[in-house]
């Protein structure tokens, strides 16, 4: 599909994109003319358009290097980042100039994008907030650095085989990485292991230092963040492991050099593979190593910055600096930050902990208790020795705080301890990172309530002062006027561009939703998008999708709490009408699922597999294919969003209450007009808020309504009780989908059936599949369906991601925009 720019045709350096172009493919990667191909033209088309940044970047660079506000950085282990050119291409507004220089190799935009590899440097929905972040604060002129871990593997590769999940390494920088520039002379050193040291200084002080440490090099790496037509270019700063010069020196003189250079290999692994985990705790000792990798790299780059500035006057750092922790991952931050202050600039301990307390600030991302971090005692004293003495000191400190606040409370001081006791004592990153830091915030208002009432209910009645929600979003840029250009343009036409930089402004199109001519526009727009999904579904799976039917999606990471299995059981539900001729007012649906599975996360694994099984045998099934198609589609990514999202016309968003703790795929899908149907979870009641209860499918059991379930839940009566629900059952148990192996899908069954199963999958099936014919009923009415879906667009101005980065900037770090 090609879009057409109605928007003013670009500005900057119009000639001359051609030129560079030609000189990058044949100067800087060295290739001839006549044997381009669309990957050298997307590496040459990169370079030069990084050069078109280069200014920009510097100048905005120096102006937060000169800026007497507030510095924010924000600390995250993941970035999921997708692909920069097109982004970067519309952000400096080239499009007419790329589309022509292109056109001189017979190329479109599109294909010259779609060569770019994902940078797949997160899981999913916290490492793509990550991503969007960055995209509204250099949109929002904010003097914010993003500072993460150049894995040399990103999110591993899924495909399928005989229905399992399979994973492959995603060698993403196998072809270079055209958008990074690496910084070797602002290099820093990283400890690890060693024991402390205490002495006495010069005026006979007792002090303590960090020695017989074994330290690895981190080499950063810069990635321009471009904002939105501003000539503001931000920096995300990825950090390499290497090994330093001095790496086992012995070893090399005592003439094992070969063992000597193998080992330097340690070093290297720090940085080599994301762990593809998400929503789920890790306790491998690689994992701390690169939790302390990033944060320590990344405090001492900022340290010395200030240092340069400012001697070693720390008296206002607090004031102009801010930190701000994505989820626990970075949580060393607060101990690091101590021992900097303490160990380097032998500051007295209250004044380093007023000065970390007032510039670390930590957003909380899971209800889910077998997310929560936790390292083992023994593994920090090992590894981190330093830090855990200092970790003591604050816990020590803070319990003398709870025990004045609650006396003789033992219970409670127990609970609030950073160190869970017991025969193998553990650290509690959250605990942590609560006592550290000032500011303490969840990712949507119902979960910010749920962690005040629950979680963390002790802190919140020790510091309420502390607790707030930010309520998260998604950049509009990506997410509609990048990936849906028919929008994006009927939008610009319609209402102005203003929405582009201010979504509140989308709120324009809602008389538009009356406009009979406007809404036939807007399904033209939802088929041509369709049309562009049946393509990309085809060539990855080899099904064909219909135009004409409803497009039914649930694209999100693999887990039970966000309940793919009761897509299915719906999917199932739907086939066996199909059998018995129980047809009526049903409506033709192309079911799309998609999302990987933590490759050590059996469950997810079986759902899979089972999603895959249920699809051969319906699609094979042409009695059944007018009215009904299932898809797993393989690796889902951030690239594949941008597809499947402006197709989309069910957005399924049907985690158990009380699990999810916002979404942002939710959001995703209602921007482009889809309708949502979903439970009272995470960011969904804020949806239905915006969207009105009208325009919106809602079904399920809240919170509230969770809990009090789970005290007397027995799923076996309400199958027993349901024929549908029966039936829906026997097509699995009684083995259609085994392949030939009895019993496999027995784990996922007996979890259905088990009175103790934590997600309450039965609980809601017989409201869902109501629902769910609700939702047919509504997609007959074509007319009204649309004006459903122009109302989800036009009230999801609240969703974008400047409007979440604003309320960070004025109600946490107090950052003014750059002049
Ligand atoms: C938006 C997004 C997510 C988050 O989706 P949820 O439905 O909120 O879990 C995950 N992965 C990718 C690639 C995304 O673009």
């Amino acid at each position: 599909m090609t879009a057409t720019t109605l928007t003013k045709p670009a500005s900057i350096d119009l000639a001359g994109l051609d030129e560079e172009i030609r000189r990058h493919l044949h100067y800087t990667l060295g290739y001839h003319e006549r044997d381009v191909s669309p990957r050298y033209v997307c590496r040459a088309t990169a370079l030069a358009v990084r050069d078109r940044l280069v200014g920009s970047w510097q100048q905005t660079r120096d102006a937060i290097r000169e800026t007497d506000q507030r510095r924010v950085y924000y600390l995250s282990l993941e970035f999921l980042i997708g692909r920069s050119l097109s982004n970067a291409i519309q952000n400096i507004d080239l499009d007419g100039p790329a589309r022509e220089a292109l056109h001189q190799y017979g190329l479109s935009l599109e294909e010259v994008a779609e060569k770019e590899h994902d940078a797949g440097l997160g899981n999913g929905g916290l490492g793509r907030l990550a991503a969007c972040f960055l995209d509204s604060c250099a949109n929002l002129k904010l003097p914010v650095v993003g500072y993460g871990i150049r894995y040399e593997y990103g999110m591993f590769h899924q495909h399928i085989e005989n229905g399992r999940q399979v994973e492959d390494p995603d060698h993403w920088l196998r072809d270079g990485n055209p958008w990074e520039m690496e910084r070797p002379d602002e290099a820093q050193n990283v400890h690890f292991y060693g024991y402390t040291e205490h002495y006495r200084d010069d005026e006979g002080t007792p002090r303590c230092r960090w020695a017989g440490s074994h330290d690895v090099v981190a080499v950063p790496y810069d990635m321009p963040i471009p904002g939105y037509r501003n000539k503001t270019v931000n920096t995300l700063r990825l950090w390499k492991a290497a090994a330093t010069d001095a790496f086992d020196l012995e070893e090399f003189n005592s003439g094992s050099y070969p063992e000597a250079v193998a080992s330097k290999n340690m070093a290297e692994q720090i940085s080599m593979v994301l762990y593809p985990n998400d929503a789920s705790e890790n306790g491998k000792e690689l994992r701390l190593k690169q939790q302390y990798f990033l944060v320590s790299a990344s405090l001492q780059d900022i340290v010395k910055d200030w240092v340069e500035k400012h001697g070693d006057d720390f008296t206002d750092f607090g004031k102009k600096n801010c930190f701000q922790l994505n989820d626990t991952h970075p949580a060393c931050a607060v101990a690091e930050l101590m021992r900097i202050l303490l160990d380097q600039y032998q500051m007295e301990w209250k004044q380093a902990w007023e000065i970390t307390t007032q510039c670390m600030a930590y957003t909380n991302h899971t209800l889910l208790p077998e997310a929560l971090e936790r390292w083992s005692v023994s593994l920090f004293s090992r590894l981190l020795p330093r830090l855990l003495d200092i970790i003591y000191e604050i816990n020590h400190r803070f319990l003398v705080e709870v025990s004045k606040k609650w006396p003789g409370d033992v219970a409670r001081q127990r609970r609030m301890s950073l160190v869970e006791e017991g025969e193998n004592p553990h650290i509690r990153m959250a605990h942590l990172a609560i006592v550290g830091s000032f500011s303490v915030n969840g990712v949507a208002g119902l979960h910010t309530e749920l962690l005040k009432s629950g979680l963390f209910q002790d802190f919140y009645e020790l510091w309420p002062e502390k607790f707030n929600n930010k309520t998260n979003g998604v950049t509009q840029r990506r997410w509609l006027a990048h990936c849906n250009p028919g929008l994006r343009d009927l939008l610009n036409e319609t209402i102005g561009d203003g929405w582009q930089t201010d979504l509140s402004q989308i709120e324009k199109l809602r008389p538009f939703a009356e406009d009979a001519a406007f809404r036939k526009r807007w399904a033209e727009v939802k088929l041509q998008n369709k049309r562009r999904l049946i393509d990309y579904v085809r060539q990855t799976t080899g099904i064909e999708f219909q135009e004409a039917a409803l497009f039914d999606v649930q694209v999100k990471r693999i887990h039970e709490y966000k309940r793919q299995l009761l897509n299915l059981l719906h999917v199932l539900n739907l086939y066996d009408r199909i059998q018995r001729g129980d047809t009526a007012g049903m409506v033709p649906r192309c079911v799309l699922i998609g999302g990987k599975a933590a490759p050590g996360y059996h469950v997810a694994k079986m759902i899979v597999n089972l999603i895959n099984n249920v699809a051969s045998v319906i699609n094979a099934d042409e009695k059944a294919n007018d009215l009904l198609k299932l898809v797993f589609l393989p690796n889902y990514r951030v690239s594949a969003m941008e597809v499947i999202c402006p197709a989309t016309e069910l957005s399924e968003q049907i985690s158990t209450a009380g699990k999810e703790a916002s979404g942002t795929g939710n959001m995703k899908f209602m921007m482009n007009g889809a309708l949502t149907i979903g439970t009272l979870d995470g960011a969904n009641i804020e949806i239905r808020e915006q969207a009105g209860d009208e325009n919106f499918f809602l079904f399920g059991l809240d919170a509230a309504e969770v809990s009090e379930t789970k005290k007397a839940y027995d799923p076996n009566k309400i199958i027993a009780g349901d024929e549908e629900i029966q039936r829906i059952m026997a097509m699995i148990e009684g083995g259609r989908f085994d392949a030939g192996c009895p019993g496999t899908f027995n784990i996922l069954t007996a979890g259905l059936r088990n009175p103790y199963d934590p997600w309450l999958t039965i609980a809601d099936l017989r409201d869902y599949i109501d629902t769910q014919r609700k939702v047919d009923a509504a997609y007959k009415d074509q007319e009204s369906w649309n004006r459903m879906s122009i109302l989800n667009t036009a009230n999801s101005g609240w969703f974008s991601s400047d409007r979440t980065i604003q309320q960070y900037a004025d109600e946490i770090w107090q950052a003014k925009p750059l002049g």
